[in-house]
């Protein structure tokens, strides 16, 4: 029997990182918001409050997602689809059910299934704040319902996961979350401290060895640009330095571009933090990859890595995968000299 639109409610929040929208990850709510939210670069959540959910309302989630999913293939049966998820069966479902075209997540959820349901991303800042036993129920139970899903991942603090356990740890890893993406952001003390992250180069090795070790693939982003022109040296160096210790599977490049209404905003409107340019990025960029010393894939999948060639073509590949070190190591120094020859002068980045 088909469900009525009140089993398809549930929460999608706003943020995932890119190599979770090309997938088209199915988007699971586990938390709300940040519950640090004090990064001065950082204005995703500034004006929200961080709450955790309840088991039972996550699971109810779960359950509204799955209901989306079989009343699909339900509907496909009855119009002679033979059950495939496909334009048509959507289409038959929102007619049947016009809510659905105010939706907010049947969209997510229905792009999911076309591209064949196999990752999953926990939202929102910091999923390993929730208690370990109630997180290893939730994903648990996430598996359970979709058997398909063969990728689980989530944001996490390093200061997170610094204090849990080794066993906490493993136990989660275990249940299926399979992939971190931390937020490195720099391996230099004193711009973590001018940040405001919350947390030491020591403690971002730490947090990255522990998860590594608790049998986590682990991704870490860091910030181009984010010593300006005072800590650029420093930045690039202990950043190289810190992600060597760690040796995660990923190194992703976010750079750093102001968010107005941010402290690092005001700071520059205020002359006490000096950007660099496109060019002096590209510099800062070169010294950490001569410094790296990884078996990691490194990746440019942001949209801020805005860098062109000399023909005006982005310098690097958006690649999820990026580039594999240290056999594509001079590739990507060899394309930062092009682009330093190509004359990077204004960033084309535009937050959207
Ligand atoms: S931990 Fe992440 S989401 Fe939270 S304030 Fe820092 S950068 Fe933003």
């Amino acid at each position: 029997m088909m469900n009525d639109t009140k089993t398809y409610n549930f929460e999608t929040g706003v943020y995932r990182p890119p190599s979770e929208g090309g997938s088209y990850s199915l988007l699971v709510r586990f938390t709300r918001n940040c519950p640090w939210n004090r990064c001065g670069f950082c204005g995703m959540y500034k004006n929200e409050k961080f709450e955790l959910r309840t088991p039972e309302e996550i699971k109810q989630d779960i359950d509204a997602i799955a209901a989306i999913c079989s009343d699909l293939k339900d509907i496909s049966e009855q119009i002679g689809q033979g059950g495939k998820v496909c334009h048509e069966a959507a289409v038959a479902l929102i007619n049947k059910i016009p809510e659905l075209n105010y939706h907010q997540g049947f969209p997510m959820v229905y792009h999911w299934l076309l591209s064949g349901a196999k990752t999953a991303f926990l939202q929102d800042a910091n999923s390993l704040i929730m208690k370990t036993d109630q997180l290893v129920n939730v994903l648990q139970y996430l598996r359970k319902t979709f058997p398909s899903i063969a990728r689980v991942t989530s944001y996490g603090r390093s200061k997170t996961i610094a204090q849990k356990k080794a066993d906490e740890l493993l136990a989660i890893c275990k249940a299926g979350l399979d992939r971190l993406h931390l937020g490195l952001e720099s391996g230099d003390d004193e711009v973590l401290q001018l940040i405001k992250k919350g947390v030491t180069a020591e403690g971002h090795i730490k947090a990255g060895q522990k998860a590594l070790a608790a049998g986590f693939q682990v991704s870490e982003y860091w910030m181009p640009g984010l010593g300006g022109k005072n800590l650029w040296e420093n930045h690039a160096r202990n950043t190289a330095h810190v992600l060597n210790s760690i040796n995660p599977h990923y190194i992703r490049s976010r750079p750093f571009h102001p968010w107005p209404g941010t402290p690092m905003h005001d700071a520059i409107q205020n002359n006490e933090f000096q950007m660099l340019s496109p060019d002096e990025q590209l510099h800062e960029l070169k010294l950490t990859i001569q410094e790296l010393d990884v078996t990691a894939n490194v990746c440019f999948d942001h949209a801020g890595n805005y860098w062109k060639d000399r023909h005006g073509s982005l310098l690097f590949t958006h690649s999820y995968e990026g580039y594999k070190f240290p056999q594509d190591k001079q590739t990507v120094l060899d394309l930062i000299d092009e682009g330093l020859k190509a004359g990077n002068q204004r960033s084309t980045f535009v937050r959207l």
